[in-house]
């Protein structure tokens, strides 16, 4: 059975994991969906505002043109000035008013981004009908920017290409000259715009898989809990049976000898006999009152509360069970404050017995008792060097017919219903009872109950 638990742990883990990434790569994909839509808008936008750059500006347009074919000019009639030209056009004269008039535009046309763009030069060839001299042609660099305020192409994207055409004469031959300019753009803030789109998706992809993952673990908790309570119950009637059989089988062999001539007719021996099957009696109706009174939860518990003085109650339930276990010594250092409290005598005694009779069934030697009165709370501290009890099982002692060494019986008899009992009785008083153990070094109840 705990082998299929953990395999079904195991195997529900791995699905979550496999749903989970691909939730991922649902969203992962998505974003990248909504970053291409998202600059297709931009380019779209752009687009329409830079046709070309004798929209933006005419003059600067014809300036422009004028240079390129100055520069290409001064190329035919020098062809060692080759590397001059492009320095010569990246350095032009109109370089800060055209990338002002752009920024303006887009401010205008598109003013709810703030764009930083770029246009960078990439190629600029003179040919004729016969030969094509490629003069420059780079790949996008920042380091050719034209134009623009853009730092670094890293973040941006590409817009558009400008390919532009002249014609012109030099040295009485006519030539053709072609440009071809990038434009960049990076848009500040284009992670917060998109992740604004995406926030319904991550909070609807969030919730599932906190859902799913809520419910896996409820799933899984509720199949240990009932795998937990059906092991405690098998160990309960492993437990009763055990405790049933002796005195079902003295009482059977006791009711053999009463039906022996000689037996009855010797009065001793009789009485012997009748007073073990009274003895065994008794027993079974403890055994079931045990059972019985547990099966009552604290809010059913009806209290006979009194007035009951402290620490005189004590010093009588010490004193009796000293009487009961004469060879357990036992240490008391009471608070000597003397203090009245509201409770069931008879319920009270007999938690404190319980845990005073655990303390010995399970191997002490020495109890100490101790009481303290803080914060209107009266503490009782019940400390025994018994075998002690490891820290993983301190939450489960209180639980109804739990034992720590399940399955294979304890030495010690029981049913696992004492601890449980006093903790009914002191919840019932609105007090509180926990335990400090370690396994090997004693064990330390300490119960709590208000004082006023
Ligand atoms: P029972 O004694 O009938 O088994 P209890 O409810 O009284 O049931 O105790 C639950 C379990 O807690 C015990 O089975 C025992 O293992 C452990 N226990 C209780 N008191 C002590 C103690 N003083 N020292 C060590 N173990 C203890």
């Amino acid at each position: 059975m705990k082998q299929k638990i953990n395999l079904l742990i195991a195997f529900s883990a791995i699905v979550l994991i496999a749903l989970s990434a691909m939730q991922y790569y649902l969203v992962k994909t998505t974003y990248d969906y909504k970053v291409e839509q998202f600059r297709t808008e931009i380019k779209d936008k752009i687009a329409k505002i830079t046709n070309d750059y004798s929209d933006i500006d005419s003059t600067i347009f014809y300036k422009k043109d004028l240079l390129y074919k100055e520069l290409a000019e001064i190329y035919l009639l020098d062809p060692e000035r080759r590397s001059q030209i492009k320095n010569a056009i990246l350095q032009n004269s109109f370089k800060a008013e055209l990338t002002k008039k752009l920024q303006k535009e887009f401010e205008r046309e598109i003013p709810n981004l703030e764009l930083d763009f770029a246009i960078v030069l990439d190629k600029f060839v003179i040919y004729n009908e016969k030969e094509a001299d490629t003069i420059f042609a780079e790949k996008p660099f920042i380091e050719n920017k034209m134009y623009g305020n853009l730092a670094s192409l890293d973040d941006a994207f590409l817009v558009r290409n400008y390919v532009g055409t002249t014609s012109g004469k030099s040295l009485n031959a006519d030539y053709k000259l072609l440009t071809e300019d990038t434009l960049y753009v990076s848009v500040n803030n284009w992670e917060t715009i998109i992740l604004k789109r995406m926030a319904l998706i991550f909070v609807f992809a969030l919730f599932s898989i906190l859902t799913l993952i809520t419910l896996f673990v409820i799933a899984i908790k509720a199949l240990i809990k009932q795998k937990k309570v059906s092991d405690i119950k098998t160990d309960f009637i492993n437990n009763i049976t055990h405790e049933l059989k002796t005195p079902l089988t003295t009482l059977s062999v006791s009711t053999k000898i009463l039906e022996r001539k000689e037996v009855r007719e010797n009065d001793k021996v009789y009485e012997n006999v009748l007073n073990t099957i009274n003895r065994q009696n008794n027993r079974l109706q403890n055994l079931i009152d045990q059972v019985m009174t547990n099966s009552l939860g604290y809010e059913e518990i009806e209290l006979q509360k009194e007035k009951v003085a402290m620490p005189n109650f004590l010093h009588s339930i010490v004193d009796d069970f000293q009487i009961a276990y004469p060879n357990v010594a036992i240490l008391t250092d009471f608070d000597n404050q003397k203090i009245n409290l509201n409770l069931d005598k008879f319920h009270l005694t007999t938690a404190i017995t319980n845990v005073l009779e655990n303390a010995v069934k399970y191997g002490c030697q020495n109890i100490t008792i101790t009481t303290s009165l803080e914060n209107n709370q009266f503490n009782i501290g019940i400390k025994d060097d018994g075998i002690g009890i490891p820290k993983s099982k301190h939450s489960l002692l209180f639980d109804k017919f739990y034992r720590v060494e399940q399955g294979n019986l304890h030495n010690a008899k029981g049913l696992g219903l004492g601890l449980y009992y006093v903790d009914q009785i002191i919840k019932a008083h609105q007090g509180s009872i926990n335990v400090v153990s370690e396994l090997g070094k004693g064990a330390s109840f300490n119960i709590s109950i208000p004082s006023f």
